[in-house]
């Protein structure tokens, strides 16, 4: 049994707000934003976490990351961030990689 939450996501066992798929990945809002705008962008193949993508044989999360512009701008984003949180100690809370796009407000630099 997977607790994975993006899958059951990406499965439609459980809804989102979703603002863009394709074969190989989804987007959907954030259930807890953190900005006006947030998104998530998923591989609909699971890799746990960044250190653990493989760009020779991880090609959709490779095709996630290329998706980013168009996504931005289907949110009418013209300037936004663009975080991925990888392990704990940098508040990674799914393992399942993930890009957030963030925008819809002045962001503020360091982050923290
Ligand atoms: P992380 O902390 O791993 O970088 O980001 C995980 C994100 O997933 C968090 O911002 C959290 O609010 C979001 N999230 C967790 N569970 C759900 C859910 O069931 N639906 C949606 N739409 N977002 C979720």
């Amino acid at each position: 049994m997977d607790h994975d939450i993006f899958l059951k996501i990406i499965n439609r066992d459980v809804p989102a707000d979703i603002v863009y798929e394709d074969d190989h990945c989804i987007a959907f809002y954030d259930i807890a934003p953190k900005a006006p705008t947030h998104v998530l962008v998923v591989p609909k193949k699971k890799v746990s976490k960044l250190s653990e993508y493989n760009p020779q044989t991880d090609a959709e999360v490779t095709h996630a990351f290329t998706q980013i512009p168009k996504i931005a701008k289907l949110l009418n984003l013209d300037d936004y961030r663009v975080i991925i949180n990888c392990g704990e100690k940098a508040c990674q809370t799914v393992f399942h990689i993930h890009i957030h796009i963030m925008g819809g407000q002045s962001l503020n630099w360091p982050p923290g």
